[in-house]
């Protein structure tokens, strides 16, 4: 295992940020707007004109020379920062021998690598343990709801309201976080049923009891810490009764990490901060931070699918999975434990914001997956882009919330940035 790398001196990591050289968004940005408009596709609903050109550890640096403070990493993706050398150089060793070669068909050694590592992470009490590698999110959420069907030979899955579990249509109908994510789209999977989260007693009380048998039930996924929903913790006795529902009844519990994972809230799974064992932990996002890769990862009992029942082209892409095992290095190294004192770091700054304006309802989270809520909407909506304006980036979720989780090698000065220009923007919000 190698040591954290330091990033080099002098370089952008290292510049002072923010820096606004031109008014938001500059003429570069302006014109790439412009360009991008007239051919990608208007799905995608952009929160503000940022354009990034190259980026270094917290600092984003857009197309016009303006210099941006990262609390986003990409929506919890760059966990290692941006562009980590450690991370950069895997890449570049590993992209100059093999590209690609299909994993599902033949033997990649550090894929099976890479299925080690993970297994080495998850907790003792899952057992031995096995591994899929896939592309995003969205597809090891498919891949896992099709192994808890397989395995189980039932149909039905539990999943929350709040959830966002992905886009494609299978995952789309366990997502049910904003209404517009599914409008138009359906008919989505059948036998899906969701129940608010926070509350796994509703699952005996109302779905078993009047509209789903739970002997019909192949899995209830779960997000640890609700990501897009709000970022939202769980009462305590949240994840034990699920366990416990699931082992009453047969049915497969799955951890969707996709977001929490990967040392995000302190420990290298969310999961971890409870006294439960789940059956099938997902990772994606920070797993290679920034490239596609995510991962299905269950207990080897489990996992009986025989060969070309599932595969990918692309999954466990050897460039992909050499920038898995940088990240997995440096986190090991000393990232996680980072993550959960600059994690305390914040909720003690913004706690103490809280105190002082009015407007901040609640901070909640744990390590560098933390919310901030707000009355409304807008009023969320407002602090984000006022953030943005000051050089700083941070990304609205739920119905009213703020979240902050930046990558995992955000120093103290820079968290103190964060609080300071959420200081200033909330005083002037109240004036
Ligand atoms: N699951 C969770 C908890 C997520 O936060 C996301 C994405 O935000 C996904 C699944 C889907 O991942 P992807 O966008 O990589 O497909």
């Amino acid at each position: 295992m190698s040591a954290v790398t330091p990033l080099p001196e002098g370089d952008l990591a290292q510049l002072p940020t923010p820096h606004l050289a031109t008014d938001l968004p500059g003429p570069r940005a302006k014109a790439a707007i412009a360009r991008d408009a007239m051919v990608a596709s208007p799905s995608m609903g952009r929160v503000y004109p940022l354009v990034p050109k190259r980026a270094a550890g917290c600092v984003i640096e857009d197309v016009d020379g303006n210099r941006f403070l990262d609390a986003n990493a990409g929506i919890a993706v760059n966990s290692t920062g941006h562009c980590h050398p450690a991370v950069v150089e895997a890449i570049r060793e590993q992209s100059a021998s093999l590209l690609h070669y299909c994993s599902s068909d033949w033997y990649l050694p550090i894929y099976a690598e890479l299925c080690e590592r993970l297994v080495a992470t998850v907790p003792a009490e899952m057992g031995a343990a096995k591994v899929f590698l896939a592309n995003s999110g969205t597809e090891a959420v498919e891949g896992a709801i099709k192994l808890a069907r397989y395995a189980t030979k039932r149909q039905n899955v539990i999943a929350f309201f709040g959830a966002f579990h992905g886009r494609s249509l299978g995952a789309l109908s366990l997502t049910a976080s904003k209404s517009k994510y599914r409008g138009g789209f359906g008919p989505l999977t059948p036998g899906v049923y969701h129940a608010p989260y926070g509350d796994a007693a509703y699952i005996e009380r109302l779905l078993f009891e009047h509209v789903c048998a739970p002997g019909d039930v192949a899995a209830i996924i779960a997000e640890p810490i609700q990501g897009e929903g709000g970022y939202i913790v769980p009462p305590a006795d949240f994840w034990p009764t699920l366990r416990r529902i699931c082992d009453d009844h047969g049915i497969v519990l799955i951890a969707d990490e996709i977001q929490s994972g990967m040392g995000r809230t302190g420990t290298f799974w969310a999961i971890e901060h409870e006294t439960v064992t789940p059956d099938i932990i997902l990772a994606g996002k920070g797993i290679a931070s920034g490239l596609p890769l995510s991962a299905i990862i269950a207990r080897e009992g489990l996992m009986t699918w025989g060969p070309g029942q599932h595969g990918s082209t692309f999954g466990g892409n050897p460039v992909a999975c050499a920038a898995a095992l940088a990240t997995i290095d440096l986190l090991e190294a000393g990232l996680v434990d980072a993550a959960r004192a600059l994690g305390d770091h914040f909720i003690t700054g913004l706690r103490a914001l809280a105190a002082r304006h009015a407007s901040l309802l609640d901070v909640r989270g744990r390590g560098l997956m933390i919310g901030l809520e707000f009355a409304d909407h807008d009023t969320a909506e407002a602090i984000e882009l006022a953030c943005y304006r000051r050089g700083v980036l941070v990304l609205t979720c739920g119905p009213s919330s703020i979240r902050l989780c930046p990558p995992l090698v955000m120093n103290t000065a820079q968290a103190d940035i964060v609080l300071a220009t959420l200081d200033a923007v909330l005083g002037e919000m109240a004036d």
